[in-house]
């Protein structure tokens, strides 16, 4: 029986901001991969990077199961590995060699190696699949097997015998996602990751996806592995794994982990139905859009299957800045479903961009007028990132000479020309940061002083942030106006 290592590239703690949060989730996509290789026939192992401390923690895995191939397989769930960060790439650069090194045929898989597929096969990579990545592996790994010719297998890039790069015909993405197995979670140290959540004294969440892709078009998403499309796992097939889950590791958070869930009409309620049916309870967070969370009867369906937060890319306070980015949503939008889903208990996450093209500081200023109004749960600020095949790329990619990725999520360099220098978009990213702790903190004291008895330690930390953010936010309001002044003179 052929062997195969999987691996991916994503290392918590080459990112030492997600490393700080500690929420790490298992490579979900690369476990799936692996379980279809398992039910073809082949033994397969896993070197799961995300909680280890350096690549060269492979060498001992590869001389003791000695694979016949090694395969990186991104987890394309995880938003993380769609930043193409360097940190990430320079790590597949190097397990490629080493694998290479002790005679493995490798084979990798991710959105970075998608788009930069000759850099992969220059560093290593034997084969790059390009897109939507299983059935390419399966296809890719009897055909070597069986010595049968390549060229038709979809999906792929390689070195011909004459070292030039051989593209093969693009692969529709699969329709019918419950052809699928279930993720080998067999190979997963969950016991690891709990306890790295509890290091925060956090609820545990495993990672489960429902769907893959998504059909809006908001000009800086890269999608180079679905493109527009979007197609769903059956409510029944999720739910088995869900259940499968909870009596295999005792979890009950889950986030999904779908680019936006349950869009298909009809899903979340059978979905609901499903686990009423079978006595299942659980909570769980998503990603969706604004326009999709207006409904009170969607809303109610939501939570009453366990909905418990809900993540939406609010981007800008600026209707002029979202038209820009063809996001589709209206500033109205944010503001009706952050009130009726706060009305309704769900906690409620917003994604926030500075620094989009032709931004200008009534923009950044509308954008802080949106936040601090609506004091969402949770914030997760960000700079614009060109990422290759979007419109957005396309239009700043004569800037990207010197820099074209962060080296992690972190980096928030904003790598293009715009109305302010590139630390006053990283400023801006702090500057708001304060604001918004400052404004929980006070509203923390409002119900405190209302509730007494509401008192908890969490609380208590955030009324004592204030001796932080508050010096902060006048510090970095100065650089930010000096700055302003700058190019303003
Ligand atoms: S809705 Fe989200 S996932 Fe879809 S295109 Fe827009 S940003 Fe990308």
């Amino acid at each position: 029986m052929k062997k195969i290592l999987f691996t991916h590239s994503y290392f918590y703690k080459f990112d030492p901001k997600q490393w700080r949060m500690k929420q790490p989730f298992p490579p979900l996509m690369t476990i799936i991969a692996a379980a279809l290789m398992r039910e073809s026939g082949y033994e397969v192992e896993l070197f799961d990077t995300c909680l280890r401390d350096s690549e060269i923690e492979i060498i001992p895995i590869l001389q003791t199961f000695k694979p016949d191939y090694v395969v990186v397989f991104d987890d394309g769930f995880n938003y993380l590995t769609k930043m193409c960060l360097t940190n990430m790439r320079e790590a597949a650069f190097e397990m490629q060699k080493l694998a290479k090194r002790e005679g493995a045929t490798v084979v990798t898989c991710s959105s970075d190696s998608t788009d930069h597929f000759e850099k992969y096969l220059a560093h290593g990579a034997d084969f790059v699949i390009k897109g939507e990545g299983e059935i390419t592996l399966k296809e890719l790994l009897i055909a070597i097997d069986h010595k049968h010719p390549l060229e038709d297998i979809k999906g792929l890039t390689f070195l011909n015998k004459e070292k030039n790069i051989k593209e093969t015909v693009r692969r529709p993405v699969l329709s019918d996602l419950d052809t699928l197995p279930l993720p080998a979670w067999d190979l997963i140290d969950v016991e690891s990751y709990r306890s790295v959540w509890k290091e925060k004294n956090q609820n545990f969440y495993l990672n489960v996806a429902t769907t893959r892709g998504c059909p809006y078009k908001c000009n800086w998403c890269a999608k180079p592995i679905y493109g527009q499309r979007y197609n769903s796992r059956s409510p029944e097939r999720v739910v088995d794994e869900i259940e499968f889950l909870q009596r295999k590791f005792d979890v009950d958070h889950f986030w999904m982990c779908d680019d936006i869930f349950g869009l298909k009409p009809g899903w979340v309620q059978s979905f609901d139905q499903d686990l009423k049916r079978r006595g299942i309870k659980i909570k769980y967070k998503i990603q969706t859009r604004a326009d999709l969370l207006l409904e009170e009867n969607n809303i109610d369906v939501l939570l009453s299957s366990g909905l418990d937060e809900a993540w939406m890319g609010a981007e800008s306070g600026s209707q002029a800045i979202l038209d820009a980015m063809d996001k589709g949503t209206k500033i109205s939008q944010i503001e009706t479903s952050t009130r009726i889903l706060k009305n309704k208990g769900v906690k409620v996450g917003f994604f926030i961009q500075f620094g989009y093209l032709g931004e200008n500081k009534q923009d950044i200023q509308k954008t802080f007028d949106l936040v601090l109004r609506l004091m969402p749960d949770h914030l997760g600020i960000s700079v614009s990132y060109p990422l290759p095949g979007t419109k957005f790329y396309d239009r700043v990619k004569e800037e990207l000479k010197q820099k074209a990725n962060w080296t992690n999520s972190d980096d928030l360099d904003l790598m293009f020309g715009n109305t302010y220098p590139r630390k006053y978009y990283k400023l801006l990213h702090r500057y708001l940061h304060n604001r918004y702790n400052i404004k929980r903190g006070f509203l923390t004291v409002g119900s405190l002083l209302k509730k007494p008895q509401s008192f908890s330690l969490r609380k208590i930390k955030r009324i004592l942030s204030l001796g932080l953010h508050v010096p902060r936010a006048w510090v970095n309001h100065l650089r930010l106006y000096r700055l302003e002044k700058l190019v303003n003179s």
